[in-house]
C-alpha cells in the first residue's frame, strides 16, 4: 500500500488470525473436500490482495472471483491461483479468460465456442464449469439441458466441462424445504451426467456448508463466513457462532466543538441540539462507503461508549454527539464503527439491520480509498 493512503483517517483492519480461524472452522465442516473461497468484490471489501495472498499461504490454490477484471488484477498482483470466474459473461471476453488460465462458469454454448476458438488459437486446454439453475433463477441452464449440452462440448476438444455447479438462492432461511428439493435436482444432474468425464460436482455456499452437509459434494464454495460473517441470522448449526469477524473498521476524532442548545447539525439541520453539547467531527461519509441512510442512526464507540451520530451524514464527514464524554475526549481519539472497544462491540449485523439490508452489503461498500490494513495476529 502507498505510505500516502494510510494517513486516511477512516481505516478497515484485517485480522488475518480470523480468516485462519474461520478457514479451518469451515474446513473441518466439509472433511477433506477442498475449499474454493470466493473473493469476488474486492474480497466482500475486506482487500482481495490482503485475503487472496493469506489463503494462498495457507494452502488454497483456487479461488472465486465474479468476473475476470478481478482475476486479472490478482494475477497481476502476483497471486498465481487458479480462478473461477463465477458470472455469466460474453464470449468477447475469452481472450482474456485463456490468457490468464481462469476457469470460467459456462451456461451457453457460445461462451464455450468463444473459449475454444482462443484456446485452438492458442493451442491451450481451458477447464470450465457448467452452471445449472436448480432454482436460484438466475444463471444457468436448466437440469433437462444439461446432457444436451455436454453432447454438444464435445464438439470442443480444447475445452474440458471439468465441473458442474449449481447455486442456492434460500440455503441460509430456517425452511431448508427448497433447498432439500435443489439438492435432490443436482443429484440427478449427477447421475444423467456420468460418462461425461465430470470430476468436480460442486454446490454449497456458506449456508449450506453449516446447514446443509448432504449439498457438499466434491467442493465448497464459502464466501461470508470466510469473513467471519453469518450468512443469514436464522442459520439452525449452532457452530455459526465459532466465525471470528476478520474486518474492524475505525476513525478517529479530527475536531471537537461545544455548541449550545438549539445548534442546527450538518446538512439540512435534520438534528438540533436540545442541550448544550459537544460534537465531534468524525472523517467518515458517504464517500467512504458508508450508507447516508444512516443518518441520525449510527453509532460509534468512542471510549467503550455508545456515542449517537447525528445530523446528515455529508460525503467525506460526519458529526457525533460526545457529550457524555465531556473532559475525557480529544481530537485523535478513536471512534469504532465495526469493532470492539472496551467491553462493548458494533457488529456488521448490527450496521445491516439498522439500515435494513445484509452484512454482504455493508462490507462490500466499504469504499476504496479507505485503506486495509492486514493485521497478522
Ligand atoms: C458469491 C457466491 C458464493 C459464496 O456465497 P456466500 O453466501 O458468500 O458463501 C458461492 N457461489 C456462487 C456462485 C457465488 O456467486
Amino acid at each position: 500500500m502507498d505510505h500516502h493512503r494510510s494517513s486516511h483517517l477512516t481505516q478497515a483492519f484485517i485480522h488475518l488470525d480470523h480468516l485462519t480461524h474461520n478457514m479451518n472452522l469451515l474446513q473441518s465442516l466439509v472433511g477433506d473436500r477442498p475449499l474454493w473461497p470466493a473473493i469476488k468484490a474486492n474480497a466482500y471489501g475486506h482487500g482481495a490482495e490482503i485475503v487472496g495472498r493469506h489463503l494462498m499461504d495457507m494452502g488454497y490454490e483456487t479461488l472465486c472471483v465474479a468476473h475476470v477484471s478481478e482475476a486479472i488484477d490478482l494475477k497481476e498482483a502476483g497471486l498465481n491461483a487458479t480462478f473461477i470466474v463465477l458470472s455469466a459473461t460474453l464470449p468477447e471476453n475469452s481472450e482474456y479468460l485463456v490468457a490468464y488460465g481462469c476457469e470460467p462458469v459456462v451456461c451457453t454454448l457460445e461462451m464455450v465456442e468463444g473459449i475454444a476458438r482462443v484456446a485452438s488459437r492458442t493451442g491451450k486446454k481451458v477447464a470450465v464449469h457448467l452452471k445449472v439453475d436448480t432454482g436460484m433463477g438466475r444463471v444457468g441452464i436448466r437440469p433437462d439441458q444439461v446432457v444436451e449440452f455436454l453432447d454438444r462440448c464435445r464438439d470442443y476438444p480444447e475445452v474440458t466441462v471439468k465441473g458442474i455447479m449449481s447455486h442456492f438462492p434460500m440455503a441460509d432461511e430456517e425452511d431448508k424445504s427448497f433447498a432439500v428439493r435443489q439438492i435432490d435436482l443436482f443429484r440427478q444432474v449427477k447421475e444423467a451426467s456420468r460418462g461425461y468425464g465430470i470430476s468436480v460436482y460442486h454446490f454449497a455456499n456458506s449456508a449450506a456448508i453449516f446447514d446443509l452437509p448432504d449439498a457438499y459434494f466434491d467442493a465448497a464454495r464459502p464466501g461470508i463466513s470466510i469473513y467471519g460473517l453469518k450468512p443469514s441470522l436464522s442459520m439452525l448449526n449452532p457452530r455459526v457462532k465459532e466465525l471470528k469477524p476478520v474486518l474492524e473498521w475505525k476513525s478517529r476524532i479530527t475536531f471537537l466543538k461545544e455548541v449550545p442548545a438549539g445548534t442546527g447539525l450538518s446538512y439540512g439541520h435534520t438534528f438540533h441540539t436540545q442541550t448544550p453539547s459537544l460534537i465531534a467531527t468524525i472523517p467518515l461519509g458517504y464517500g467512504d462507503g458508508m450508507s447516508r441512510l444512516l443518518s441520525n442512526k449510527l453509532q460509534f464507540l468512542i471510549h467503550g461508549i455508545r456515542c449517537p451520530q447525528v445530523g446528515r451524514i455529508c460525503m467525506d464527514q460526519c458529526l457525533v454527539d460526545v457529550t457524555a464524554l465531556r473532559g475525557r475526549v480529544e481530537p485523535g481519539n478513536e471512534a469504532v464503527i465495526v469493532g470492539k472497544q472496551g467491553n462493548d462491540e458494533i457488529t456488521v449485523d448490527d450496521l445491516a439491520q439498522t439500515l435494513g439490508t445484509i452484512n454482504y452489503e455493508i462490507v462490500t461498500n466499504i469504499a476504496k480509498r479507505v485503506p486495509r490494513i492486514p493485521l497478522k495476529a
